[in-house]
């Protein structure tokens, strides 16, 4: 569906290159915050098992309502595909000829914690203790639980009411950039490149660019969903998938005696050689895992499943090479046993490709301290939609849309951040239309 773009309301007042209009803080933090309370109401929960694209209905409703919202904000080429994906263009500013930039965010909620009936609930005027859920009277937010949460006393923070996570990840980068959008609207001499816009489905279940139409972006990507206030990543864990299939033997176990091959026995023994300090409990920072995530079966068959994460990719070849050996030991050592083993590539860090273009990390940074933050340097213990799509030629790094906890009862999000993440768009914008270089380096 495509609509023509409709004139902006007329232009406020020319200002300085740096500054924000006026009103446009107030503006930006209302737009976002009215637009994020109803985006969390919709159950956008990814599921893994469905086997469909979106994996569930209710990321298409999601689609839908921002659809309509993209026409009425004057947008060209909006388009919600058959896989859940939106898409729209905003033509550039007369005379820019920046690149074209895309903001991405993912309309699904984590799998983890229920989203369905999620009711947001908004605490004014935080004091820094204990903040509690109206669903569930035993659950409780601390400060010990989120340190976070004592640089927002006197504010407003927003929960879930218990029962739900809240759905800030990704649901207050869809609201950044739509209220980024309205803005342009409304302060219309504010200049940017053509800018392409992307909600994605899935992301939560590894699926978020499965279906991505590339000749929909733009040549330049900011994936609006990282976690505090100010975080700018560029780098992400270099992701891997191992299944070890155990086939064993299976004979009455009274007269089982040199005839029985456990395979559910032997797998367990297999776990118990991998390393315990490289695990996901025992490590932080930027030290790597193997994350056993399934054991299963009995005594004919019992698959093993684990992931392995480090920001070096030779660490994980040499996890990966760990594995093979201690597969062809524990078959040498168990005669009749035998171990199907499957590797799979799941994402890739994207430092690399962001090296080759330090502008885009570097004017995001800029935009983010023009926005009033300083920036936090972070190295993702994950992926992003981004790692992938830089690997597919659009150079993406992520910048915060302000939630913590994510994927938990506990998850929350300063209301202050719906407002700081347009912002910081809007900087980004001006910063790649007039070709600044930014005043400070990264
Ligand atoms: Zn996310």
């Amino acid at each position: 569906m495509t609509a023509p773009p409709s004139p902006p309301p007329a232009p406020a007042p020319r200002t300085s290159h740096a500054a924000l209009p006026p009103d446009a803080r107030d503006f930006l933090l209302a737009e976002a915050r009215r637009r994020f309370l109803d985006y969390v109401t919709v159950d956008t929960t990814a599921d893994p098992d469905s086997g469909r694209h979106p994996s569930s209905p209710g990321q298409l409703t999601l689609g839908r309502r921002l659809q309509a919202e993209l026409e009425a904000l004057g947008l060209a080429a909006v388009e919600l595909d058959a896989h859940g994906y939106v898409y729209a263009t905003l033509p550039a500013s007369p005379g820019v000829e920046a690149p074209a930039l895309t903001f991405c965010a993912h309309l699904d909620t984590s799998p983890a914690v229920s989203g369905a009936g999620v009711r947001p609930v908004c605490h004014a005027d935080y004091d820094g203790g204990p903040i509690g859920f109206p669903d569930d009277p035993d659950l409780r937010l601390t400060p010990e639980d989120s340190p976070e949460l004592r640089r927002f006393i006197g504010q407003t923070i927003i929960t879930a009411a218990g029962g739900t996570l809240l759905g800030a990840d990704d649901k207050a980068g869809i609201a950044g950039i739509m209220a980024a959008l309205a803005a342009f609207r409304r302060f219309g001499d504010w200049r940017h490149p053509e800018l392409r816009i992307v909600f994605t489905p899935d992301e939560e279940i590894g699926q978020g660019t499965d279906h991505i139409r590339m000749d929909r972006l733009g040549s330049i990507g900011y994936t609006i969903d990282g976690g505090l206030i100010g975080e700018l990543e560029a780098e992400c864990f270099d992701a891997g998938e191992v299944t070890l299939v155990f086939h064993g033997h299976n004979v009455h176990p009274g007269y089982a005696k040199g005839r029985m091959v456990n395979a559910v026995a032997a797998a367990a023994r297999f776990v118990a050689c991998l390393p315990e300090a490289e695990s996901p409990e025992h490590t932080a920072g930027r030290e790597g895992f193997i994350h056993v995530t399934d054991l299963r079966g009995n005594e004919s068959e019992a698959t093993l499943k684990m992931i392995l994460r480090d920001f070096d990719p030779a660490a994980n070849a040499a996890r990966l090479e760990l594995i093979r050996s201690l597969q062809a030991v524990f078959e040498r050592r168990c005669r009749g046993l035998r171990i199907e083993g499957h590797h799979r590539a799941q994402y890739r860090n994207m430092r690399p490709i962001l090296e080759r273009h330090p502008q885009v990390t570097r004017l995001a940074a800029e935009a983010i301290r023009r926005a009033g933050i300083e920036p936090l340097f972070k190295a993702i213990r994950g992926g992003t939609d981004g790692a992938r799509l830089s690997f597919m030629g659009l150079p993406t790094p992520n910048v915060f849309a302000g939630g913590l906890l994510f994927h938990s009862l506990k998850e929350w999000i300063p209301e202050a951040a719906l407002g700081k993440s347009a912002e910081v768009i809007l900087h980004l914008c001006r910063l790649w239309a007039e070709g600044e270089a930014p005043a400070t380096a990264s």
